[in-house]
């Protein structure tokens, strides 16, 4: 069973894996290099190649776990945090743990061979997001549970395995993770102060300047943030309020994935296909608590980063919290947006 463990000064939750812990000597360099692709277990085909499907979008007469489908949800096959067992909160002197629970699945988003989610269409991409919609609200059932996140590692350098097949994964967990709560504290914060949305009011002020604009479609802007912390940093953000981007209707969906396959295309073509990584922020479960504060659908707004892995984090960056962005995100929303699609 994993565990998770609570650092005693900044509070922050690391999951100790343990069934997936490698030896000590497996951890040398030359291991990290990216390793010839194998045979696809993603592929339509392929089913008996991973466990049992969560969920599928397939045709009517076709059956679970066989071809037909046209994207797949499946449990990882080496989680972090295992789905089985209760929530035990212990101590042990100053340390506090719990076990690992959690869910962790794997987004199967085409059952072709297609590599980057900005080849597929649309309309295509837009029953992925529905996929993951639909999985968030499925989870929100489990009382273990307080947070969702949902990501994508695409290239070897972003953290993605040996396959190059277009997946996102989800992690459930039962903390809210640390950088999501600053977050949330910090929109609070502006909130308790001016009333107003900080996102909101981003948003006005981007869409006025245009100096980080990189894309305006339909109600969805894409900015290269003020304080980037990496270059070609992206936010995609809904123009219209909402703390939870499970609440995204039909339409809005279709929306978000045309500016998502315009963003990720556009750094296809202007950067040579870069490795990167996205991430969904939206607002935790929400179970009625004493002393839980009250504003959050007011005060966070939904959005995805996303993050080219262009540069390396190094030791100031580990040393201080401070990123140092090689480029200025003006200059990344300008030459992004005169990249041709
Ligand atoms: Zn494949
Ligand atoms: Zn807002
Ligand atoms: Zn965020």
């Amino acid at each position: 069973m994993p565990e998770l463990r609570k650092d005693p000064i900044l509070g922050r939750w690391v999951i100790i894996a343990t069934e997936r812990a490698r030896r000590p000597d497996n951890f040398s360099i030359q291991q990290q290099e990216s390793p010839e692709e194998k045979e696809c277990p993603f592929c339509e085909g392929s089913e008996s190649h991973t466990p049992p499907e969560i969920y599928a979008v397939r045709a009517e007469d076709s059956a679970p776990n066989k071809p037909g489908w046209e994207l797949r949800v499946v449990p990882s096959i080496s989680p972090f945090l295992k789905i089985e067992g209760e929530l035990d909160r212990r101590g042990k002197g100053l340390y506090d743990m719990m076990s690992g629970i959690g869910a962790h699945e794997i987004i199967l988003e085409t059952n072709q061979h297609v590599a980057n989610i900005c080849d597929l269409t649309e309309e295509h991409i837009s029953k992925v997001i529905t996929c993951y919609i639909d999985r968030m609200v499925d989870l929100e059932r489990d009382q273990r549970f307080k947070y969702v996140l949902l990501f994508k590692n695409y290239g070897w350098a972003a953290g993605a395995g040996r396959t190059m097949h277009s997946r996102s994964q989800l992690i459930a967990t039962p903390v809210t993770p640390k950088r999501v709560k600053e977050e949330l504290a910090g929109s609070q914060k502006y909130y308790d102060y001016h009333e107003r949305c900080v996102f909101c009011d981003l948003i006005k002020q981007e869409m006025d300047s245009k100096e980080r604009l990189v894309l305006d479609i339909d109600g969805f802007i894409a900015i290269a943030p003020f304080a980037s912390r990496f270059p070609f940093e992206i936010w995609i953000l809904p123009k219209k309020h909402s703390c939870d981007f499970v609440r995204l209707d039909f339409n809005a969906r279709l929306e978000l994935a045309r500016i998502m396959k315009k963003v990720l295309l556009k750094l296809k073509k202007g950067l040579s296909d870069p490795p990167y990584n996205y991430v969904i922020h939206t607002a935790p479960f929400r179970r009625a608590k004493v002393g839980f504060w009250k504003t959050v659908d007011e005060d966070y707004h939904w959005h995805i980063e996303i993050i080219p892995r262009l540069t390396r984090v190094a030791g100031f960056e580990w040393g201080t919290g401070f990123y140092i962005c090689p480029l200025p995100p003006e200059e990344a929303a300008r030459f992004l947006r005169e990249v041709e699609l």
